[in-house]
This record gives structure tokens, sequence and C-alpha cells, in this order.
């Protein structure tokens, strides 16, 4: 049996939407992108949009308050409950406690984080490359390497936070897509 109710941790640049993507293709259960779903407000200029945009900008985090409304709604919603990947969301602790509750709420719980572990120096490289190509806007060096020390500061402490749980898996997220892929599958099979 797969699991099918997954977190994806990792720093920027790591890998998580991409190997998301696989696991939506797998699993046929959605990907939740927070990141994903933020620009989309901003693009749409909603009232949420305008709150969020000029701090992704800069690489910092939108407010607990805010994401966690956004990440509620979204699992709350009927395509979730055979279970979901959850890309970008929860980045801090609060959020995590907050996701706890939410799944409680449903009954529910996170059966598996994998977090893709990744060399600094690698991700900021391959971002740089990503952001000729793309052009977001939290995507120069100097952001980048802002929303790696933001990672590093709020969000790593997750990994912990979930080995207390007893749901970690750690993956080397070093490799070709393939690669990291297989080691994913492994360890949520
Ligand atoms: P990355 O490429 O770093 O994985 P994302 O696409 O997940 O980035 O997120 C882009 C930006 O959106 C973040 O830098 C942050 O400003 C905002 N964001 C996304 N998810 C969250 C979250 N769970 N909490 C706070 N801010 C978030």
């Amino acid at each position: 049996m797969m699991a099918t109710r997954l977190l994806l941790l990792g720093p920027p640049g790591a890998g998580k939407g991409t190997q998301a993507q696989l696991l939506v293709e797998r699993l046929g259960i959605p990907q939740i992108s927070t990141g994903d779903m933020l620009r989309a407000a901003v693009s749409a200029g909603t009232e949420l949009g305008r709150r969020a945009e000029a701090i992704m900008a800069r690489g910092d985090l939108v407010s607990d308050e805010i994401v966690v409304g956004v990440a509620r709604e979204r699992l709350g919603q009927s395509d979730c409950s055979a279970g979901f990947i959850l890309d970008g969301f929860p980045r801090t602790v609060g959020q995590a406690r907050a996701l706890d509750g939410i799944l409680e709420d449903f009954e529910s719980r996170l059966e598996c984080c994998v977090a893709i572990v990744a060399d600094d120096e690698a991700l900021v490289e391959r971002l740089v490359k990503r952001a000729a190509i793309e052009g977001r806007d939290d995507d120069d060096e100097a952001t980048i390497r802002h929303r790696m020390g933001v990672y590093h500061e709020q969000t790593a402490p997750l990994v912990d936070y979930y080995r207390e749980q007893g749901v970690l898996a750690e993956v080397d997220g070093s490799g070709s897509v393939e690669a990291v892929a297989e080691r994913v599958t492994e360890v949520i099979s």
C-alpha cells in the first residue's frame, strides 16, 4: 500500500514540485502547492494576492494566518478525501501544528513527510539557472539566498517535528529526476 497523505519538505529548488507532479500522475491524488495558489492569487489580483505579493517578491514567508486559511479551504475540497501531496506547506512549526488540527478535524492524519535532502550551493546554482528560463520575481540570486536562509531558520525545524511524530523519511535529492522519484517511491511504499 502506498501512503497517500503526503508532505514533501525541502529547501527551495530541491525538486518538491517536480516530484509532486510525478506523484499526482502515479497516485491520482492532488498536489497542494501554497506557492502556486498564492501566485495565482497575485495574478488574479485578489485581496489575498494583494496582501501576499510584496512579501513573496522579497522571498519572505506570508503569514501563518493567511496560508493556513488557504490550506484549510483546499484540504476541505472533495478531491482531497483520497489523499493529497502537500508541497510548500507547512513551512513553519506554527503551520505544522495548524495542519495537525485541520487533519484532526477531518479525522485524518499525515502518513509520511518526505524530506528531500540537498546541498545549498547546488540548489542556488540550479535556481539561478531556472530563473533565466522562468523569470519568477523572487528568483534573482540575492533573493534566492534569502529564501534559503528563511528555509533554514523557519522550515528546517519541521524535520525534527515530523521525526518526533514518527512519519519522517529522508531522501537524497541528488541525481536525476527519475533517480529521486525512485527513492521517493521506495519510502512511501
Ligand atoms: P519554492 O520555489 O521556494 O519552493 P514556493 O513556490 O513554494 O517556493 O513559494 C513561493 C513563495 O510563496 C515563498 O517564498 C513564500 O513567500 C510564499 N509561500 C508559499 N507557501 C508558503 C507557506 N506555506 N507559508 C508562507 N509563505 C508561503
